[in-house]
C-alpha cells in the first residue's frame, strides 16, 4: 500500500523545500533497486486484489443513508480481532488485512497473502472477498453496512450526509464549500495530502461534471444548492459551470472506491510488457465496470469516477497547465497526477516508437542520471516523467533515509502518480518481484461481480503471456478511449479504438500451437504434437524472435473502432475477441468440469455486460433513480431516493433482492465456510 508511516507532517511551504531532496534520494533508492533486481528472474505468479468499501449508516426514522465516520474505531476493532484470528488459526496468512483510505467512512481490504497461480486460488477469490466483507461487517454497528459503491450519491450535499453530522463551516485543509474537515481520515497522510494539493495549485481543486438532462431538469441548470456564502468569494465567481455539477475538494475524487489488481511478473522485462499490454485495457474495463452516475445529489451525464479523481488530484499550477507563461514552474504538464498512462515502456520489438505519440515532459537531469547509470532510455523516461511531480507529503522524521535499504522517497512519488496502470519495482528486503497494478476498474456491488472482473483480467493477463498477444495502439487513442469510456452508457453506445490483429504475425487463432512451441519437434510430455495441459496459471512470455520480414505498416492501419461487443466477442475472422482469447487460454489448463463451470459464470458476466444483456451498475442505478416514485425527473437524487438505493444495494448484495437486469438469474451470494454470518444478517 502507499506510505502510511506516522510522523510530523511538514506544511506545504516546508515540504516544498525538500522536493529536490526527495527526488534525488528517491532516484538513488530506485537505482539501488535496479542494481539489485534488474536481472532478477523466475519469480512465480503471485497476485492480489484490493477492494474499497464505504460504511453506510442507515437512519430508518429519517430515511437517510449516511456515511459513517467511524473508520478509526472500526479499524481498531477489526485489527484487534485479526490479531486474535491469526493466533487461533494454523494458517495466519489466510487472515486478511484492512487499511484506512482517504475518506473517514472508507476501508480497504486485501487478502492475507497474495494468491498463487493455482486454479484453487483463482476459484477462491470470491469467497476470499466475501470473507473480508463479512469480517468487516462484524465490527460495524447494527445499523451499519459495508457497501462497495464507487461514488456516494449524496457526498457533499447541503443536507445531512454523514454520521455524526459536522458542519462544513470553517473547513480548513481542503477549504471545501461542501465538506467538514472531519470527513477526511484522521491519518496525517490524508489531511496533509489534501492541504498540499490545494496549496501547490494555489486554489481549491474542482471538477464540473455535465448534468444529466432529464425531462424536467431546468435549462440552463444553475445549481441553487451551492453554499457560496462559505466561499472566499461569497458569489459564484465563474468556477461552477452552467449545466454542470460543481464539486470542489479533493475528497470528491479521493472519496471514491475502486477495485485494483496487482500481478507479479517473472522478471522486469515481462513486467514491462504486461504493463504495456494492460494500458489499452484500462479504458475498456473502466467502461465495463462503470458504477458512478450520481454526484453531489444529482444524476450526471457520466457513468465513471475517473475524470473526477483526475480533477481532484490535479495539483498543477496555471503555468503547468499551459494557462500562463512558465515563470515559477519548469514544465507544462499535459496530465494530472491522477490520469491515464504517459508512455509505453517495453523494449520488446512489438513496442514501436510511433505508439508513444503524446507529449511526455520529463526531468532531464533525472533522465540523464538514470541513463548514465545504465537504465535504458524508455524506463529512464518513465521514471523521469513520474519524478516531474513534487512530493506532497513529507514527515519530518523520514527526511533522512538509508537509500540502500529504503524505498521511502521513491515511493513518495511513485505512490502519488495515480495512473491507470502502475509499474511496481520490488521493494527492498522483501522477496517481492516486479509487479504491475491494474487500477482503472470501478468497484462492483457484489463480491461475485468483483471476483468475476478480477478473474477475467487475471486470465486475460495469462492469455497475453501464453499467446504473446499484442494490444498496442497509439497512446493518444488510449486517452481518447478513456474519455469515451466515461460517457453515459458507453458500453452499449460507445465505440473504442482497438487493435485489429492481436496475435503474433502468422497466427490466425490462439488455439494454434503457442509460439513457444513452434518449430520444435514434440518435446518431452507432448502427445501427438499437443503440449500437456498446465496445472497452474503461467508466468512468463514465450520468447519469440521478431519475424525476419517485419512489414512496417502505418500504425493507423493497425486499429479500428469497435463496439464493446466486438472487442469482447470478436470481429471478423482475424480477431477472436478478448473472451475467445480467454477461452482458448482456459483450454490450455488442466481444470475439471466443475472448476470450468465456476469460471464460466464469471466469464459469462463479462460477456453479458459487454453485449448489453446485463446492465452496468451505473445504468442500473440510473434506472433505479428514474423509476423511483418520488423522482421528479429533474436530475435530483433526494435523501429518500438515496436511502432506498442504498437499501436495495445491501439487499442485492445479500441476495435478498433479485435484479435480473443486473445479475444473472442464478446469482447467489457466496458462502464462507467456518465464518458464521453476522447476527445482523437475515
Ligand atoms: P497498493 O495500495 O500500494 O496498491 P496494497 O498493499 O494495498 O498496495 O495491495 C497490494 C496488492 O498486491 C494486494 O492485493 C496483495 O495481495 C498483492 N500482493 C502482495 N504481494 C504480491 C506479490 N509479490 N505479487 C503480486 N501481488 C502481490
Ligand atoms: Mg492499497
Ligand atoms: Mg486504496
Ligand atoms: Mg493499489
Amino acid at each position: 500500500m502507499g506510505l502510511l508511516c506516522l510522523g510530523t507532517p511538514l506544511t506545504w511551504d516546508e515540504a516544498s523545500k525538500y522536493a529536490d531532496h526527495v527526488r534525488k534520494h528517491g532516484i538513488t533508492q530506485f537505482l539501488h533497486i535496479w542494481d539489485r533486481a534488474n536481472d532478477r528472474h523466475g519469480d512465480d505468479f503471485l497476485w492480489g486484489d484490493e477492494i474499497e468499501y464505504m460504511v453506510i449508516a442507515f437512519d430508518d426514522e429519517t430515511k437517510n443513508a449516511k456515511l459513517s465516520l467511524r473508520q478509526t474505531e472500526i479499524l481498531a476493532s477489526l485489527n484487534k480481532s485479526i490479531t486474535d484470528l491469526k493466533c487461533d488459526t494454523p494458517d495466519p496468512m489466510s487472515i486478511p488485512t484492512f487499511h484506512p483510505e482517504h475518506g473517514r467512512y472508507m476501508l480497504e481490504s486485501i487478502p492475507g497473502s497474495p494468491y498463487t497461480g493455482s486454479i484453487q486460488d483463482l476459484l477462491s477469490v470470491e469467497s476470499n472477498m466475501h470473507y473480508r466483507r463479512l469480517l468487516a461487517r462484524r465490527h460495524l454497528n447494527v445499523n451499519e453496512v459495508p457497501v462497495t459503491v464507487t461514488s456516494f450519491p449524496r457526498l457533499g450535499v447541503s443536507g445531512i450526509f454523514t454520521e455524526p453530522h459536522f458542519s462544513p463551516d470553517g473547513a480548513k485543509p481542503s477549504h471545501s464549500l461542501f465538506f467538514p474537515d472531519e470527513i477526511i481520515s484522521p491519518h496525517a497522510r490524508y489531511t496533509t495530502l489534501t492541504a498540499s494539493i490545494r496549496s501547490r495549485k494555489g486554489h481549491q481543486v474542482s471538477v464540473n461534471l455535465p448534468i444529466f438532462n432529464d425531462d424536467k431538469t431546468p435549462r440552463p441548470f444553475v445549481d441553487p444548492t451551492i453554499p457560496w456564502q462559505r466561499s472566499l468569494y461569497p458569489v459564484d465567481n465563474g468556477v461552477a459551470l452552467k449545466d454542470h455539477i460543481y464539486m470542489g475538494g479533493v475528497l470528491f475524487g479521493a472519496g471514491c472506491c475502486c477495485l485494483q489488481l496487482t500481478f507479479q511478473s517473472c522478471n522486469i522485462e515481462d513486467a514491462r510488457r504486461m504493463y504495456d499490454a494492460l494500458i489499452p485495457m484500462a479504458p475498456i474495463m473502466l467502461a465495463l465496470t462503470a458504477a458512478s452516475p450520481i454526484w453531489r445529489g444529482y444524476l450526471s451525464d457520466v457513468d465513471c469516477r475517473w475524470s473526477v479523481l483526475s480533477g481532484c488530484y490535479d495539483d498543477r499550477t496555471a503555468e503547468e497547465m499551459g494557462r500562463a507563461p512558465l515563470r515559477e514552474n519548469k514544465y507544462v504538464i499535459p496530465k494530472s497526477r491522477f490520469d491515464s498512462v504517459g508512455l509505453y515502456i517495453s523494449t520488446d520489438w512489438n513496442n514501436k516508437a510511433a505508439y508513444n505519440n503524446i507529449n511526455v515532459p520529463y526531468n532531464q537531469e533525472i533522465y540523464t542520471r538514470l541513463v548514465n547509470h545504465g537504465v535504458d532510455k524508455l524506463l529512464s523516461k518513465h521514471m523521469a516523467y513520474i519524478f516531474i511531480r513534487d512530493p506532497l507529503v513529507i514527515f519530518s522524521e523520514t527526511i533522512d533515509q538509508d537509500d540502500e535499504a529504503s524505498n521511502y522517497h521513491f515511493e513518495n512519488l511513485q505512490s502519488t502518480n495515480w495512473q491507470t496502470v502502475r509499474f511496481k519495482p520490488p521493494p527492498p528486503q522483501s522477496g517481492i518481484g516486479w509487479r504491475v497494478e491494474f487500477r482503472s476498474m470501478e468497484v462492483q456491488l457484489t463480491d461475485f461481480e468483483n471476483a468475476a472482473f478480477a478473474v477475467f483480467i487475471t486470465l486475460l493477463s495469462r492469455a497475453i503471456l501464453a499467446f504473446n498477444l499484442n494490444f498496442y495502439i497509439p497512446i493518444s487513442k488510449v486517452d481518447e478511449n478513456m474519455s469515451r469510456a466515461q460517457k453515459r452508457d458507453a458500453v452499449r453506445q460507445g465505440k473504442f479504438f482497438f487493435r485489429k490483429h492481436v496475435l503474433p504475425p502468422g497466427y490466425i487463432s490462439p488455439t494454434m500451437t503457442t509460439p513457444s512451441s513452434s518449430g520444435s519437434s514434440s518435446p518431452l510430455g507432448w502427445q501427438d504434437g499437443i503440449p500437456p495441459k498446465e496445472t497452474k496459471l503461467r508466468n512468463g512470455f514465450p520468447r519469440v524472435p521478431p519475424p525476419s520480414m517485419l512489414v512496417d505498416a502505418p500504425v493507423e492501419d493497425e486499429y479500428e473502432e469497435m463496439s464493446m461487443e466486438e472487442i469482447f466477442s470478436g470481429k471478423g475472422a482475424m480477431f477472436p475477441g478478448l473472451l475467445g482469447l480467454v477461452e482458448a487460454y482456459l483450454d490450455t489448463l488442466d481444470i475439471n468440469p466443475s472448476e470450468r463451470l465456476q469460471i464460466s459464470k464469471y466469464i459469462d458476466l463479462v460477456r453479458r455486460r459487454a453485449n448489453g444483456s446485463l446492465l452496468t451498475t451505473a445504468s442500473w442505478m440510473r434506472e433505479f433513480v428514474r423509476s423511483h416514485p418520488s423522482y421528479k425527473f429533474d436530475s435530483v437524487v433526494s435523501q429518500e431516493i438515496n436511502y432506498d438505493l442504498m437499501v436495495a444495494i445491501d439487499e442485492i448484495e445479500r441476495g435478498v433482492l433479485r435484479v435480473p437486469e443486473l445479475l444473472p438469474h442464478d446469482y447467489a451470494r457466496s458462502r464462507v465456510n467456518g465464518l458464521h454470518e453476522s447476527k445482523y444478517e437475515p
